[in-house]
């Protein structure tokens, strides 16, 4: 009998879905699903969707609860992490304290990182929690499989595989960006070949065809006739801030760095994008972005909404079914729980150590790649080779942060903040430095924290 345990069961728009796939996957009926988190009432509610869920669906799938960790993780043979430590409030009063020093949407946002919940230099409780699990799995379920769905993605997966002993796979849903590439050019995805590598958040797409025949002509010829119009249209009626797969900055991205951004990644890019609200205006539309002051807000507030729909339904008398038709999301977490456990084999974009897959890059860091996965574990597969600009201008600095921001969690000391502060743009003076460290460290939330950075 599989034993899955979701660790942060409580973000219920994750969770939700999960169940739902879960439900919807026959070959796993039997397991049990234990969810863990620290919030008694969110654990309720995903645990009373859960059974409700799986009788109008007839699932013979067995849900628990608990907020005992190291109950939850004890034997199983996959633990999904979607946690987050401290909660979206936590980084917003962060981001605002780091605002009155001059710091635009926080500290943590710097260069091919603006993603506003991809907490890396602050996020110590974050880096915590997630090595904590890690450390149980080692202790409780040693040849479990860690499915790491919280972020940051990149600096977690590479902090886990080098810390523990433990199989851990990153996983992200940013790669799907290819479908709208193919639907805004008119292209059918299931004729579609793609293959987008690098870092998590940080993807290129290295090919693209469609029908066997190389597609980027297609892009091209897009951006000659059509994108003018495209963007006139898009700017006047956009209302979804993540609708930026093809905006002026995935475009400028492309014509700069000579692969397409793909996904999160069109989030990042230099400050060239990212100055300020009307920068991002030019770049991502009218609603600037989902890493604005007004995009941010904006997915905020869905979230909380698809939470409350989801707590509504569960008090109510309609069908779950259809609150949530029965329906296998895109996600690959699923899919991947059954070729783990019944040697099924898939192909899919994962996180894991490079080993020797992408060149010109390190083999202990994280990379995102296509690889196979069976009974036996993740193969990785051979790739395309990036352009040098790709490698140099985007991979190698997003690489120095993330090895700073490990540096900084696993040593502390004031000076690991510092040095991030230091070099970035948007620091005028080493007092404005010292200034906004100081009063960072010294939010009630952050004792912990500031006796680390000491
Ligand atoms: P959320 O705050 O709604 O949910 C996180 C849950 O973690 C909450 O229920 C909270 O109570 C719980 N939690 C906090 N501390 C905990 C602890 N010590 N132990 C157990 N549970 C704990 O957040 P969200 O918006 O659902 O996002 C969750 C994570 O998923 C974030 O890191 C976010 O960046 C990430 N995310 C990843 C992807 C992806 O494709 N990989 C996509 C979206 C979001």
């Amino acid at each position: 009998m599989v034993k899955i345990a979701v660790i942060g069961a409580g973000s219920l728009a994750w969770s939700a879905t999960l169940v739902r796939d879960l439900c919807l996957t026959p070959s796993l009926g039997g397991s049990t699903i234990t969810f863990m988190d620290i919030d008694e009432e969110r654990l309720k509610l995903i645990h009373a969707f859960a059974e409700r869920y799986a009788s109008e669906t007839g699932a013979k799938l067995v849900f628990e609860k608990t907020l005992d960790r190291r109950v939850a993780i004890r034997d199983s043979d996959v633990v999904i992490n979607t946690a987050m430590a401290g909660g979206h409030s936590y980084y917003e009063k962060m981001r605002s304290v780091s605002e009155k020093h001059g710091y635009y949407r926080g500290i943590n946002s710097v260069e091919w990182n603006m993603v506003s919940d991809y907490h890396t230099i602050w996020g110590y409780y974050q880096f915590k929690l997630a090595l904590d699990v890690a450390r149980d799995i080692e202790d409780l379920s040693p040849n479990a499989w860690l499915l790491q769905l919280a972020n940051p993605v990149f600096e977690l997966t590479t902090l886990i595989s080098r810390e523990t002993r433990v199989r851990v796979i990153g996983l992200c849903h940013g790669h799907l960006g290819y479908m709208e590439i193919a639907s805004i050019l008119g292209l059918d995805v299931r004729d579609i070949d793609f293959e987008a590598i690098g870092f998590n958040h940080v993807i290129w797409l290295t090919r693209f065809k469609h029908r066997g025949e190389n597609a980027y002509p297609l892009i091209d010829d897009w951006i000659e006739n059509n994108a003018e119009e495209y963007w006139r249209i898009w700017r006047e009626e956009q209302v979804n801030p993540f609708n930026i797969q093809m905006s002026p900055a995935a475009v400028d991205m492309y014509k700069v760095y000579g692969l397409f951004p793909i996904g999160d990644t069109v989030r990042g890019g230099t400050w060239k994008y990212h100055w300020n609200l009307e920068t991002k205006r030019k770049w991502y539309g009218s609603l600037a972005g989902p890493d604005s002051e007004t995009g941010w807000e904006v997915y905020l507030n869905m979230l909380k909404y698809n939470f409350d729909t989801i707590a509504s339904a569960i008090g109510g008398e309609a069908p779950l079914t259809t609150v949530l038709p029965p329906q296998l999301s895109l996600e690959s977490v699923v899919p991947i729980i059954n070729s783990l456990v019944n040697d099924e084999e898939g192909v899919y974009q994962v996180n894991v150590l490079n080993n020797g897959v992408i060149e010109g890059l390190p083999d202990d860091v994280a990379v995102e790649i296509p690889a196979k996965i069976d009974g036996k574990g993740v193969h990785g597969m051979q790739v395309e080779k990036l352009p040098k600009r790709v490698v140099n201008y985007v991979l190698c600095p997003r690489m120095m942060r993330m090895e700073w921001a490990l540096e900084a969690f696993l040593e502390g000391g004031r000076d690991t903040l510092f040095e991030w502060l230091i070099t970035d743009p948007r620091t005028n003076s080493t007092e404005q430095v010292n200034q906004v460290i100081d009063d960072l460290l010294l939010m009630p939330e952050n004792l912990e924290m500031a006796k680390h950075f000491k």
